[in-house]
């Protein structure tokens, strides 16, 4: 078995998801007392949020390479990055250690190609739905994007104001279902959870829209690369 190496702490709250995924998809395969080797590198979010909110990529960056570095060091087989943002820094992270990265839109897209998604919503930080970084993977994989145009602000603010503080509120639940169904009507097949903590508030079972939660995904595929 393969040792993961998981940069988690973006937020905590999703590191904890990552965790308990990648365990319970080893056990599942191995069956018996079986459990995932992983190494966490915990960061501190809030000078990488303060950071991102200041447009300073090159510091969010050297965080990351860093924290990529110290798994490297300690013996990490391979790198997953347990956030969706923060894959805007992937090339540097590519390029500063020798380790592979297993590339949390690259994971979603396989699963969503799998599925015959053609057209897909994709909510997350306002980085992830607005930049190019992710939204443009997703379509040279040849899934259409679509985002939240006028709702973008409500969206990242759920996220890095409640989420990622641990609050889960029923109204922005609600308002996140709301704009799914807004999102469906404009003609997408599915729904991308682009951010690792909004699995936490809204589950498959809460719409009849396909979810992709990108924690589980990620987490699953990370398992099973660890696997091979
Ligand atoms: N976990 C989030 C994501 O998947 C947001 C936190 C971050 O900015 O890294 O994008």
């Amino acid at each position: 078995m393969k040792t993961i190496g998981l940069i988690g702490g973006m937020s905590w709250e999703s590191t904890v998801t990552y965790y308990q995924v990648i365990n319970e998809t080893v056990k599942q395969h191995l069956g018996g007392l079986h459990s995932a080797k992983i190494i966490i590198h915990s960061i501190d979010f809030a000078p990488l949020a303060q950071k991102q909110e200041e447009d300073d990529w090159d510091s969010c960056a050297q965080m990351m390479v860093q924290a990529a570095q110290s798994l490297e060091r300690a013996g990490a087989d391979l790198i997953v990055i347990g956030a969706n943002t923060m894959h805007k820094c992937v090339k540097q992270v590519e390029e500063s250690c020798s380790l592979p990265v297993l590339h949390i839109a690259d994971a979603t897209l396989s699963v969503m190609k799998q599925d015959g998604i053609a057209k897909t919503a994709l909510l997350g930080t306002k980085y992830t739905m607005c930049q190019d970084f992710y939204k443009q993977r997703i379509e040279q994989g040849g899934v259409e994007v679509i985002i939240p145009e006028k709702e973008i602000d409500t969206v990242n603010s759920i996220i890095y104001d409640e989420l990622c503080a641990g609050i889960f509120k029923e109204a922005s639940k609600q308002r996140l279902l709301e704009i799914i169904t807004e999102l469906k009507e404009q003609g997408a097949q599915g729904v991308i959870l682009g951010c690792t903590e909004l699995g936490l508030l809204v589950r498959q079972e809460d719409t009849d829209l396909p979810v992709f939660d990108t924690a589980l995904i990620h987490a699953e595929q990370a398992a099973l690369e660890s696997l091979r």
